[in-house]
């Protein structure tokens, strides 16, 4: 589970499993999941394994700002089913948000340069809660970061060790004593402005996603001005289902899709198989309203699928 959703997200357990259709042929889909590059649990050929065993079509592999997971896997074969992807935060009024660029070109110059200027911006972070920590008398996070593959560093890791140390009981616990905004350990983070996140996508071939846009601790009337705005610099697209996400909210996300012109895309934001509340694959199929605006419609899908760019 991400940050946000450690922060700020409602539980909602679902056992169904996206199958979209598209002409005669049915689509089973999840365009965002983490590998251990980021904040998930597993290597990137663990996760492929998971898509087959569910008999996905497509997996995009979104890590938290990098894509270290595609150059690992392009450096040994090719996996048709695999779709290039990443998740940038950035900053839209105070507020963070996450920005999926899908079908983006991995070894695009500036969209490299902004991902490894947000990496270092994490590890800078992550120093200074070091050292926040340690002035309080818990030693060892720089250490416990040498142990993990992760090249984008995360709080959820900080969790980690809290709970590894015997400080904190679990995740929630830890974000709220010393990892959230009120917590003894926090440090903010300067994150890319929406603009340049979409920009980067954009201008890469990708496709940008507002990901997970109920997660945010925002109203509705923001939430409308967010979703004006995101399309007014060129974002195409934002999630309409992922894990545990409540019927009702499935519904009226599709319906702002509709109304901002924008792509109904999904996925299960997949982190961890020992949290059986989510699973590749898992979370809720889109609407029959959102068939005609679904991802798969874009333009750059059908180039990208058919191999005529993009691979
Ligand atoms: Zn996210
Ligand atoms: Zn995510």
């Amino acid at each position: 589970m991400c940050e946000l959703a450690l922060l700020h997200g409602k539980g909602y357990s679902y056992s169904a499993y996206c199958r979209c259709e598209r002409g005669r042929s049915a689509l089973k889909l999840d365009l965002h999941c983490h590998s251990h590059f980021s904040d998930g649990k597993h290597a990137p050929r663990e996760l492929l394994e998971f898509a087959a065993g569910q008999e996905l079509s497509y997996l995009a592999i979104t890590d938290h700002d990098s894509v270290d997971a595609h150059m690992t896997i392009a450096a040994h074969r090719g996996y048709p089913n695999l779709l290039p992807g990443v998740e940038i935060s950035c900053n839209w009024q105070g507020q963070e948000l996450h920005v999926l660029g899908l079908l983006i070109d991995i070894h695009d110059e500036q969209l490299s340069q902004l991902l490894d200027r947000q990496q270092r911006a994490r590890r800078e972070r992550m120093d200074s809660m070091d050292r926040r920590l340690a002035a309080l008398g818990i030693h060892g996070l720089a250490e416990h970061f040498k142990h993990q593959h992760c090249v984008a560093q995360t709080r959820s890791y900080v969790a980690d060790f809290l709970i590894q140390e015997g400080v904190c009981k679990n995740r929630a616990k830890a974000f709220k004593r010393f990892l959230g905004r009120r917590g003894k350990a926090y440090v903010a983070i300067e994150w890319c402005s929406l603009a340049e996140a979409v920009a980067r996508i954009v201008a890469s071939g990708g496709i940008a996603v507002l990901a997970h846009p109920g997660r945010y601790p925002i109203g509705r009337l923001k939430l409308q001005s967010l979703l004006s705005e995101f399309a007014h610099v060129g974002g195409e697209a934002m999630e309409v289902s992922y894990g545990n996400l409540d019927p009702l909210q499935l519904k009226k996300l599709a319906s702002l899709a509709l109304e901002h012109s924008l792509y109904a895309s999904m996925g299960s934001d997949f982190h961890d198989a020992s949290a059986h509340w989510t699973g590749i694959g898992k979370f809720p199929s889109l609407p029959q309203e959102s068939m005609k605006n679904a991802i798969w419609e874009h333009p750059r899908w059908h180039q990208f699928t058919s191999g005529t760019t993009g691979r």
